[in-house]
């Protein structure tokens, strides 16, 4: 048992110092293997919040003035304190998370890229600085500079708590902001190494504050005047919430929301190839993925036996407790979600839809689904147009890849999508028309640093990681002189 991370004292980190949350909740924190509580923290108060973004205002100047390459040296530091806990945190988050130890794996080696990779940009940020422009008429010129948009608030949820925080945290601090996060309050102990890793590292206080709570700790955080900046990720439901409290403001903001992606098998597919990009897209951390590939439209001629080989390598995944040997699939991680998923199962087969593969609970104790595909779904079914966030695939075939493209885009989401083709020109015209913000083509979902995520339509607003990235916490002046 990761001790260390379990057994947590002080659960809130505020201006450099560890203590002790202020809020009436205590948060459990539960094992979903087995339903057991694994110990309980302190949750944080609004009070918290407050001391956390007067605390991230103060740090502002300081941080923001320091030189690109100097704050590079911090996320290096991050970089290197995560991997140095590898051990533990993979522990932590298939104790709490339920992730299987290589999705777990997965998750700590990204946060330690992440921290990488903007160490790198943070450094070329010094460069950067007063770009000149020459104005029409030889009489002015201006100098353009990228400055730090001031403390940001940060919100995320529980699926993938240590990355979604990196993709945020490693950003804002390379480009000279301040951040707080609030975690997540089903998952409240991973993001604490942060605070470990920032008193170790000697980094400046206030630079950066984690207030663990629910909803009334992150209601504070909209609220905080300090904050010049909000970047949530989490559920369509409660993004509209948060945007809706810092509209008074007229704050900018960025939102990572849900999706309801497609993945579009064309008749040339190899058969192995599309079921291996479709089990990945579906049953990867449960299917409690924002990005899950939960629609798959395949053509018609290779439906019959694209299904059959999906249920094969359905039945023949190894779903279990992480902690179990060669486990692929763990359970999901909350009983809330579990109940959510098997009762739009259980909906889903009372309307007569064909279940060809699970389609309930595993019968042993813990949030265990069956890997589950529904074929032949009504495009109009609530299992075809709504999130699940769990391992649930419907399916529907198609004649031709025009009508692969409209009933992939016929959605109000547009966060990812996949395709799977014999011919890469085929493919990338898929990819060009469907409307989302990262399209894998043959390949199971794989996400760099560099890579650009976040969505169209209403999967969100802003893109995180790359340079664009980094730009969302920086702001553009331009100022302008006489020759
Ligand atoms: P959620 O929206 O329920 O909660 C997200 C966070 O918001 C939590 O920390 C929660 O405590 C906080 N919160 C709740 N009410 C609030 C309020 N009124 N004001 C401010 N904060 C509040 O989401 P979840 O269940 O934790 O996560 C699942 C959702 O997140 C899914 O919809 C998934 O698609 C989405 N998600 C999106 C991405 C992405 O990159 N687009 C990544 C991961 C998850």
């Amino acid at each position: 048992m990761p001790e260390a991370l379990l057994e947590r004292e002080n659960t809130v980190f505020v201006g450099g110092q560890w203590k002790n949350g202020r809020g009436a909740e205590m948060l459990e924190v539960i094992d979903p293997s087995t339903g057991n509580v694994l110990s309980r923290v302190q949750a944080g108060s609004a009070e918290d919040v407050e001391k956390a973004a007067r605390a991230a205002a103060k740090a502002f100047d300081g941080w923001k003035r320091k030189p690109g390459a100097e704050r590079a040296k911090y996320l290096l530091g991050f970089a290197r304190g995560l991997e140095s806990r590898k051990t533990i945190l993979v522990r932590v988050q298939m104790h709490n998370n339920g992730k299987s130890r290589i999705e777990a794996e997965i998750d700590v080696d990204d946060a330690i890229a992440t921290f990488d990779y903007y160490a790198t940009l943070a450094e070329g940020l010094d460069e950067r600085q007063d770009t000149r422009v020459d104005h029409a008429g030889g009489m002015h010129f201006g100098l353009v500079r990228h400055e730090p948009v001031g403390p940001v608030g940060m919100i995320v949820p529980w699926n993938f708590p240590l990355v979604t925080s990196a993709w945020k945290i490693a950003p804002a601090l390379a480009a000279g902001c301040t951040a707080t996060v609030k975690t997540s309050e089903m998952t409240p102990l991973n993001e604490l190494v942060y605070g470990d890793i920032a008193a170790e590292i000697g980094l400046p206080a206030g630079v950066l504050n984690i207030v663990t709570g629910g909803a009334e700790v992150g209601i504070a955080l909209t609220r905080a005047h300090e904050f010049r900046k909000i970047s949530f990720t989490g559920s369509n439901m409660i993004g509209a919430k948060v945007m809706e409290a810092v509209s008074a403001r007229c704050l900018p903001i960025s939102l990572e929301l849900g999706g309801k992606s497609p993945i579009v098998v064309t008749a040339d597919a190899d058969i192995d190839q599309a079921v291996s990009c479709i089990m990945g897209g579906i049953f990867f951390n449960a299917g409690q993925m924002c990005s899950a590939t939960s629609r798959l439209i395949v053509d018609k001629s290779i439906e019959p036996k694209l299904i059959e080989a999906l249920v094969e390598a359905s039945r023949a995944l190894r779903v279990g407790s992480p902690f179990e040997d060669g486990v692929e699939m763990g359970p999901l991680t909350t009983s809330a979600q579990c109940h959510k998923v098997l009762w739009m199962i259980e909906d889903a087969k009372s309307d007569g839809l064909d279940c060809v593969i699970g389609g309930g609970a595993i019968d042993r104790e813990g949030h265990f689904v069956k890997p589950t595909i529904f074929r032949d779904v009504p495009q109009d079914h609530t299992i075809w147009r709504d999130e699940i966030f769990g391992p649930v695939l419907a399916t529907t075939t198609v004649s031709s890849d025009e009508e692969a493209i409209a009933v992939a885009n016929d959605t109000h989401y547009g966060l990812v999508g996949s395709v799977v083709s014999g011919d890469w020109t085929r493919a990338k015209a898929i990819a060009d028309r469907i409307e989302a913000g990262q399209i894998w083509i043959n390949t199971p979902q794989v996400v760099y640093p560099d890579s650009a995520w976040g969505g169209f339509k209403q999967s969100g607003i802003g893109r995180e990681l790359g340079p664009w990235g980094l730009s969302g916490y920086l702001g553009v002046k331009h100022i302008l002189s006489k020759v």
